[in-house]
């Protein structure tokens, strides 16, 4: 199996962005992340997959806690920096919903405890029970991920 042509195949499949977000030692980390899917209603849980080589992986660990913070259009930057795609430092605010640190300006921000993690490949995905919702609808479009490349919405 080719991983160029699984990754080319895979970036075939638009997304919306994230950052998945979560705090040890009073630190506050940050990951952009589009492998992010719903899982149940009824429990509400979700679903995040962090690479091996992720610095977040160890973090998600320890905190056993994140949240999911969906990325409006106008937060391409934010998802560079949490991506590592920017090549300064930049200091980044975040609110707290349930103990949790989430990005200010998302459409969407949606607080987990860790319920499972399955170690598959070199990923390993992380089941969250949903502690905490906030939408924000007025924060207008979202950011769209598609063939490596940022995109937008367009009626
Ligand atoms: P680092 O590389 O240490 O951190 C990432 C960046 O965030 C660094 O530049 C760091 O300075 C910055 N940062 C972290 N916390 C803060 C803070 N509190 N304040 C300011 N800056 C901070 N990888 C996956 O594993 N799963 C995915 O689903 C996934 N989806 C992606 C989707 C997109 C659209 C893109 C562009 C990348 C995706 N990646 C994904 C890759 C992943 O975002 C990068 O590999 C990332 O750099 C890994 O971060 P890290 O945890 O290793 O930490």
């Amino acid at each position: 199996m080719n991983e160029r042509l699984f990754r080319q195949a895979m970036g075939k499949f638009a997304t919306g962005v994230t950052v998945v977000a979560t705090e040890v030692d009073r630190k506050v980390h940050g990951m952009t992340a589009n492998a992010f899917m719903s899982v149940s209603l009824n429990p509400t849980l979700l679903v995040v997959s962090i690479a091996e080589k992720a610095q977040m992986l160890e973090y998600m660990k320890k905190s056993k806690q994140f949240s999911v913070n969906i990325l409006s259009a106008e937060q391409k930057e934010l998802s560079m920096i949490f991506a590592g795609q920017l090549k300064e430092n930049r200091e980044v605010s975040f609110d707290q919903l349930g103990g949790v640190p989430v990005l200010p300006g998302a459409i969407a921000q949606v607080v987990c405890e860790v319920s499972a993690a399955h170690v598959e490949g070199d990923h390993t995905l992380f089941i969250g029970k949903v502690k905490e919702i906030q939408v924000n609808e007025h924060r207008g479009e979202p950011l769209i991920y598609y063939s490596g490349q940022y995109r937008s919405l367009a009626e």
